[in-house]
């Protein structure tokens, strides 16, 4: 059983799912108006491995990410690019799906886009204003978060004095309204669900006038619609909290009534040296600089699998680095596992034990760093035979995705493929002379080791 920390409720708890042996999972996607940056893709990587656990837990995921295609900030670069919102996101709607596939992040079920999704969004609306939760001012429509108990509670403000005027007991701005998607704790006050039609801006028409959607509304017309009115699991990364989901919450619970999602699930994020990515700081990278520079994006999915997801990670090159030279020599051990497995046999106890070992890793809340801590301690040991590592090791990456059955080298004999190991290790360690010992070694036994900005290669001499 798998453990996770729902933020709802502040605690690791057992998940437990609405459907026998099925999982509704939705997952804040992209908003397009721009290549999805390193830290949006470690947050799809987490999602990924979230819902490979569950899948391996024997769950069936039903796992729905929604594509962002109208908001403030497309309808502001659109503008600037002198294009109408559909063919300015196209472009990047294509690189995200380029991205998600050199990650090897399983594709989702569905991956609705919100301007197909306004009628549902409308009638979230409209139940709102009949219950009283939502109201009109100048065209636009809010949410009252004053009518709304419970407003607040995921993220925490319910208690907090938010503003010098105070408010209701609650101590938000009674009455004061916030317009644009994105904002800050501070200003915990109604916020927008359909933004009155302004030039130049595209508008849909609604029974309270023509305009369009504020972005949070859209999640929970997504949401609710493939997976239902209540369902598991919903996740994203900390900034989505507060507002985002949030106001999912007291939008979808206000006009149904019902529960909204049982377990929030939230990433930490990814810091670049030490600091948060800016474009002021020009430290804002996407999977295009990283293949710039001559790393394979899985290298990178390596790296987020280092770290917990409810750990801040700090993006470096040098990390990056390590990340890649790890991941080929994973690769050429495995690979030379592989030749050895034909001749051996697999010991169904050892894989049964370390099968188990895995699985306690990963269902205590996604423990990844030990789950791969693991991988390696298999790959090292003599005491387990080459077929029961194999199947091991072929069995974690179900989770892992590293896409190791894909793999083909050449044949590296195990022997060659751990000295070359051993020495990656030494010169890590700046320890170059027993690296060189190794370098002599591996010489003598027919290969040779060549040194690339990729890792290591090893080729026949
Ligand atoms: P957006 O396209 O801005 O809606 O973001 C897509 C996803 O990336 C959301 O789940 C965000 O919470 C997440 N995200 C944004 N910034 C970071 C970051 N620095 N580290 C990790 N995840 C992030
Ligand atoms: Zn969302």
């Amino acid at each position: 059983m798998i453990n996770l920390y729902n933020y709802l409720t502040k605690k690791k708890e057992v998940f437990k799912s609405i459907k026998p042996r099925q999982a509704g999972f939705y997952a804040c996607g992209p908003t397009v108006y721009n290549y999805a940056h390193i830290g949006n893709l470690r947050t799809y990587i987490f999602e990924d491995i979230l819902k490979r656990a569950l899948e391996y837990g024997g769950y069936r995921v039903k796992h729905v990410m929604n594509i962002t295609d109208v908001e403030d900030k497309i309808i502001r670069d659109s503008r600037k690019a002198g294009k109408n919102i559909f063919d300015f996101v196209k472009p990047y709607e294509k690189a995200f799906f380029e991205d998600l596939k050199k990650l090897n992040i399983e594709k989702a079920w569905k991956y609705p886009k919100a301007t197909r999704h306004i009628k549902e969004m409308i009638k979230i609306i409209a139940a709102l204003l009949k219950k009283g939760l939502a109201y009109e001012a100048e065209g636009s429509i809010y949410f009252d978060i004053s009518k709304f108990k419970s407003y607040g509670a995921l993220s925490g403000l319910k208690n907090r004095e938010l503003s010098a005027e105070g408010g209701p007991a609650t101590g938000w701005k009674a009455g004061a309204r916030v317009d644009v998607d994105e904002y800050e704790k501070a200003s915990a006050e109604d916020f927008v669900l359909w933004k009155a039609a302004k030039a130049g801006e595209p508008a849909w028409s609604a029974p309270f006038g023509k305009g369009r959607p504020g972005w949070h509304i859209e999640c929970s017309a997504m949401s609710m619609k493939y997976l239902g009115e209540t369902f598991d699991v919903h996740a994203g990364a900390v900034d989505l909290i507060f507002p985002h989901h949030e106001n999912e919450i007291a939008q979808s619970k206000g006009a149904t009534g019902k529960s909204f999602a049982k377990y929030f699930i939230e990433g930490e994020h990814l810091l670049v040296n030490g600091e948060k990515m800016s474009k002021s700081l020009g430290n804002v990278y996407n999977l295009r600089d990283i293949e710039a520079k001559n790393f394979n994006p899985l290298a990178f999915r390596y790296l987020i699998l280092t770290a917990h997801y409810r750990s801040k990670l700090n993006f470096t090159w040098e990390s990056l680095q390590a990340a890649q030279n790890a991941l080929e020599n994973l690769k050429n051990i495995f690979a030379a596992t592989k030749n050895n497995a034909k001749k051996s046999k697999i010991s169904e106890k050892d894989f049964r034990k370390y099968k188990k070992e895995f699985l306690t890793f990963i269902n205590d809340d996604l423990d990844m760093p030990r789950a791969v801590a693991l991988l390696w301690e298999i790959i090292k040991t003599d005491k387990i035979s080459a077929k029961t590592k194999y199947n091991l090791i072929l069995d974690f990456d179900k989770i892992l995705g590293l896409n190791l059955s894909k793999i083909r080298i050449k044949n590296i004999p195990l022997i060659i493929a751990k000295l070359a190991n051993e020495r990656e290790i030494y010169r890590k360690e700046k320890k170059f002379a027993e690296a060189d010992k190794l370098r002599k070694k591996i010489e003598s036994l027919g290969w040779l080791v060549e040194d690339t900005s990729a890792g290591y290669k090893l080729k026949r001499d």
